[in-house]
Formats: C-alpha cells, structure tokens, sequence
C-alpha cells in the first residue's frame, strides 16, 4: 500500500510540470525550464483567442501584457528575471492569467539556480561608511524616488535584442560580486561597472522615456529610463547629465558624460537593469561585446 502510493508521487514528480502549457492549442506559453539567479529571460505568450492582454505574474508582481495581432494568433513577450541577493534560487511559477470572459490560467514552472559570484574585500575608514543623520536622510529620500522609478509600468515596448552598450569600456565590477566592506558582507553589485575615462559619452541602450534623473547620495548623478513593460534601465556615476524626466530618447542617443559623481571610487559607468522591480544582470541582453567593438 504505502509503496504503491510511493509509486504514484513518484510518477507524479516525474511529469514534467510545463507539458499542460506546451499541449494547449488555444494558449500558449513558452519560457526557459532553467536560468541561473539574476539573469534575465523573455516569456512568450501566444494565443489563438481574440485577447487583447494577458495578466502575468512573476515572485508577486503583475503586468498586464498587451498581445499584438499577426495572422490568425496574437503574442506578447516580457522579460522576468531574479535578482542576486534578494530572490531565492529553488522553483518558481510564471503565471499567465486571461482577463477577458473565462479566467484561464497557465502556470510555468522554472527553476532558478544558484551561481557561485566572486566577492571583493574592501577596507574603508568607519567614518566613511556610516552615514550621518543628514545623510540618512537623503538616503531615504533618493531611495524612495529611485523606487518609484523602477516601479514604473508601460504597456508600449520600445525594447528589442540585443540592447545596445551603453559605452564601450572593460567591465571593471560583474553583477553579483559579493562585496564585504570592512569585513561586514554589503548588497552585492546588481550592475556591471565599466571603466571609462571622465567625460565619456554614455548612450541609452534603448529607446524609452527618461523617468528619473537627479544627484543622489550613493549613484552621483543618474538617469533612469523606461523601456516599456517594467524594463527601466540605469546610469551612474555620470559627470553630466544631458536629457530631462518626461523626454523622450532614442537608442544610442547620448544621455550625459561619464564621472565619478557619488560614492565612486574613481570615474566608471554603472550600469543597471531592472525588470519588472528585479535588479538582473545587463549582460546577457546586451549585444556580444566584441562584435560591438568591431561596430
Ligand atoms: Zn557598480
């Protein structure tokens, strides 16, 4: 008895989690089965319903995606990802749910992997790392706009593949370097830094709408732009700044210079990209960087 049941579970476990979403005729849903912590990855939905949006939802946020018509079937891709230090590797669900007549829902199961990043050791005076009342202040506020920035939700898509670099430079810091600050473990590094000599032009490494730009505490000078569907991307650390909040920008228009505004330990370019409120690795959406040399 109790090794037949064993049988069933196992047989259960077996099945493979996505097939249902695979064999649906009328709606389709395809996504990777596995990705590694941080980086990002695009889900497809595909219906042959008259729906103009589907709702996903990914590790407690939702999207209302909009489906473009082609043909007799209409589609629609997001980016998801997890971010390094925040998410948790193990199974997670992507959940896409109709928002007209009859809710259907697809659930797409991925697993998220664990990844071995290096860490760095720095050793800073104290008093350089604790931060003053006034300074916590400002901390607090930069955050909160920062924030508001990265929730912002567009339907239209400005994105495609691959993103543009925003500058050509070595990349100095990768995403998810662990860094351990007078021997206390800080956030790790949810960008890629890249050295560039001060004065650079930074460009948008797509089109989009310029969300947030400002001097903050920790970023020094930076521009924020939102890309369509929760893709925003970032630069920091800049010299100047040449594009103002509401403005639009097209891919590889420049938006300021290069510096070393902020906490910097020298002038570089951050680079940063949130999808739908999750810091993922810019890299592997970004276009091989040696065929972007050869450009
Ligand atoms: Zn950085």
């Amino acid at each position: 008895m109790r090794a037949n049941l064993l049988l069933i579970l196992a047989c259960l476990l077996l099945l493979p989690g996505n097939v249902l979403a695979r064999q649906s005729a009328s709606f389709q849903v395809s996504a990777p089965d596995r990705v590694a912590i941080g980086d990002p990855f695009s889900v497809w939905v595909r219906t042959e319903q008259s729906l103009s949006a589907v709702e996903i939802s990914w590790l407690g946020e939702d999207f209302r995606l909009p489906l473009q018509q082609s043909r007799e079937s209409r589609h629609g891709e997001i980016i998801l990802g997890t971010q390094v230090g925040e998410d948790e590797p193990g199974t997670h669900w992507i959940g896409v749910r109709t928002l007209e007549g009859v809710s259907l829902v697809h659930k797409w199961k991925i697993r998220v992997e664990s990844k071995d990043f290096p860490s760095q050791h720095l050793t800073l005076p104290e008093e350089s790392v604790t931060l003053s009342h006034s300074q916590l202040k400002r901390y607090r506020k930069d955050k909160s706009a920062i924030r508001a920035a990265l929730n912002t939700r567009s339907a239209k898509r400005f994105w495609s593949h691959p993103l543009r670099w925003p500058a050509q430079g070595d990349i100095t810091s990768t995403y998810g370097l662990g860094r351990i600050l007078n021997d206390k473990p800080r956030s790790p590094h949810t960008g890629i830094d890249l050295a560039l000599p001060s004065g650079t032009p930074v460009r948008a490494t797509e089109a989009g709408r310029v969300v947030l730009t400002g001097e903050f505490l920790f970023e020094g000078r930076a521009v924020f732009i939102d890309h369509g569907r929760g893709l925003i991307s970032m630069y920091f650390h800049l010299a100047s700044i040449g594009v103002k909040e509401g403005q639009l920008v097209k891919r590889g228009e420049v938006i300021g210079r290069s510096g070393g505004s902020g906490r910097s330990t020298g002038a570089h370019l951050h680079f940063g990209l949130s999808a739908l409120d999750r810091l993922v690795n810019p890299l592997p959406l970004l276009r091989n960087q040696d065929a972007a040399r050869a450009d």
